[in-house]
């Protein structure tokens, strides 16, 4: 019998309880794989857990499982986290350790280390289950080896009830790997020879287990839905399982591909939304990425999608070789004067591994991060400063915000306080074990105690600062203690109307995250210059004069006041990073109030409230598509 354990870790994010999208499909398909492998029991690290765990606390849960094999699936997003836990489950286990996944190419010298006994390159159902069935296979260190017809012939792991569609209440289902396109900055095209299509039953049989099950949301997975072949038919048959469109489908495609009739069809299926590449309008930068377009009928395309209220989401790419700022500037202009910028995405170029752009990036002149997400930094074309005024133009432009400070959440009250001096922590449930996902500092709290309760973080948390705290050498030993044990979990240090300024320079100093973060390369352009991202800053204050507002550092007015604020009291604070709404009635009038401003979210400044549940009511009163409510399960 061999025990093996998947685990995906998510994007790291500086909200709890936000979507992360940290669906562990790749896992389920190793394990729907695995079940041909006789006296093999392979089991996924649930996704609640995954997602929202802090790394302390899901390092203990690892070792408790005590599995033979650990396998991670890695993005460039969890690749130095999956290697930090690597290395700890070697120190401490006789675990065996496979990574596999998008990040895991022959060419990243990234993913190398002693703590991984085997890597496999692109699909890994095969290579996975001979792992498990022959050990003799693990001296190889490293295969790559097709699924073959195994992903043809296989429904979807939903079906087998292997993953947790109701946490973002989406399924993902693979409707095609790999792609006839040859994309210059893409890897996809490259971890699976060919094209192959997944059965049209299993498909359909997919459609129906969704509406079944309730879900909202159904993304085909398909990196090109247009060279589907038989779509149309096949749209007709989806649109008859969906005849009420109770599912909304969202996928990716070639906007050049898209006519009348198909538009016509896919609305009569229940899309809501595509992703389309435009990347560039630039036609170097085209030709050089090998990804030729016929920009008319993209934009024809696109508008025929919109016409039939389907969402066109279109990517544009800055600091393309051939590309410079004028470039992006037309792209930019393109899309614009199209319409089409409903729900514009502008990535600055990430140089992947893999990728023909990585293959020849010294004779395009692309200089790059060569650590995780792999940025480009500049190249022969786009000075450092270009990429910034790229961005800042799409912004102006667009009239978007594209790198967003994380919403706010500033509630400590649970309405157990009692008798107590200082306010309580509060833990959230997560797989029915509680996480400490609130910390209350104040000057009476041993180190030791924290020291426990470092165990048991949630990822992210947050600390909050009582006003009778005032020693920043205690702060700074107590952020030590938490981030010691947790050094890739991202957190906000909440100070209540702190004796003085808070010290963020000096007590970052303190924090022992793992650094560069994956947080400070993928938020680049949050701030100009570099910092840290990885930890906010928050001061909770009466005072309304803006004197907390550096890189990483954000002020919110404490509204203590006997009435609640109008309309125009949020107006006159909007300078202001947000309000916190602390005023002394029963909660049905806060609620009431809730429901009064929900309609105008948009267009106020962030909003919380003292006591969490009510926090909880406004996010999902306001914000419903974003967060997991299973998450925000605060106790
Ligand atoms: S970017 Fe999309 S279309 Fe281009 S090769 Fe990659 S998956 Fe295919």
């Amino acid at each position: 019998m061999v025990h093996a354990l998947l685990v995906q870790l998510p994007v790291p994010r500086l909200n709890y309880g936000v979507h992360t999208g940290n669906i562990p499909l790749g896992a389920a398909c190793l394990k729907q794989a695995a079940r041909r492998v006789p006296g093999a029991q392979v089991d996924i690290l649930p996704e609640s857990i995954a997602a929202y765990v802090g790394d302390a606390a899901l390092l203990e849960i690892l070792l408790e499982r005590k599995p033979d094999v650990i396998g991670f699936t890695v993005y460039c997003w969890n690749l130095e986290r999956s290697l930090y836990f690597a290395q700890k489950l070697k120190q401490l286990t006789a675990s065996r350790i496979v990574f596999g996944g998008p990040e895991i190419t022959p060419d990243n010298p990234a993913v190398i280390s002693d703590a991984v006994d085997f890597y496999v390159y692109g699909e890994g159902e095969t290579i996975f289950a001979k792992l498990l069935e022959d050990p003799s296979t693990w001296k190889a260190g490293s295969a790559q080896e097709p699924a073959g017809a195994l992903f043809e012939a296989s429904p979807s792991p939903y079906l087998l009830n292997l993953l947790e569609p109701e946490i973002e209440n989406v399924m993902l289902l693979e409707t095609q790997r790999g792609c006839p396109y040859r994309c210059g900055y893409c890897y996809y095209n490259k971890s699976h020879k060919g094209v192959s299509f997944a059965d049209e039953t299993h498909l359909l049989q997919g459609v129906q287990w969704a509406l079944d099950h309730g879900v909202k949301e159904l993304y085909l997975l398909d990196p090109s839905l247009n060279v589907h072949p038989g779509l149309k038919e096949l749209l007709a048959k989806i649109s008859r399982i969906n005849r009420k469109r109770d599912l909304e489908i969202i996928s990716e495609i070639r906007a050049e591909s898209i006519d009348a009739e198909l538009a016509d069809l896919f609305a009569a299926a229940g899309f809501s939304w595509f992703e389309i590449g435009l990347q560039s309008t630039n036609p170097r930068a085209l030709k050089i990425m090998n990804r030729p377009t016929r920009l008319e009928q993209f934009a024809n395309g696109a508008q025929m999608l919109k016409q039939r209220g389907i969402v066109p989401a279109i990517d544009l790419i800055v600091g393309l070789p051939g590309d410079d700022l004028q470039g992006v500037s037309r792209s930019i202009e393109f899309v614009a004067e199209h319409h089409l910028a409903d729900d514009i995405q502008v990535f600055p170029l990430s140089v992947l591994p893999g990728t023909d752009f990585r293959r020849n990036s010294t004779v395009l002149g692309l200089r790059y991060n060569p650590k995780p997400p792999y940025t480009l930094m500049e190249s022969n074309s786009f000075l450092a400063e270009d990429l910034l005024l790229a961005i800042d133009h799409a912004e102006v432009r667009f009239d978007v915000v594209l790198y967003p400070m994380p919403d706010l959440d500033v509630s400590w009250k649970s309405g157990a306080e009692g008798s107590q001096t200082h306010p309580n922590d509060i833990a959230v449930k997560i797989a029915n074990e509680p996480f400490i996902n609130k910390l209350q500092l104040h000057s009476k709290r041993p180190l030791s105690e924290l020291t426990a309760l470092a165990k048991r973080l949630t990822q992210p948390y947050q600390v909050f600062i009582q006003p009778t705290l005032s020693s920043l050498a205690y702060i700074k030993s107590a952020v030590g203690v938490l981030t010691e044990i947790n050094p890739f979990t991202p957190f906000e240090m909440i100070f209540m109307e702190p004796p003085s300024m808070p010290q963020s320079l000096s007590i970052l100093s303190a924090v022992k995250l793992q650094r560069p973060h994956f947080l400070d390369q993928d938020l680049r352009y949050l701030f100009p210059a570099a910092g840290n991202r990885a930890v906010l800053f928050t001061l909770v204050t009466q005072d309304a004069n803006i004197r907390f507002n550096r890189d990483m550092e954000r002020q919110v007015f404490w509204w203590q006041k006997k009435r609640f604020p109008e309309l125009t009291d949020l107006s006159e604070l909007s300078d202001l990073d947000g309000i916190l709404v602390d005023v002394a009635v029963g909660d049905g009038e806060i609620a009431a109030w809730q429901d009064r401003m929900a309609g105008h979210a948009e267009d106020l400044p962030f909003i919380s409230f003292a006591n969490v549940r009510l926090q909880r009511r406004w996010l999902m009163l306001t914000m419903p598509d974003d967060y997991t409510v299973k998450a925000l399960n605060w106790i």
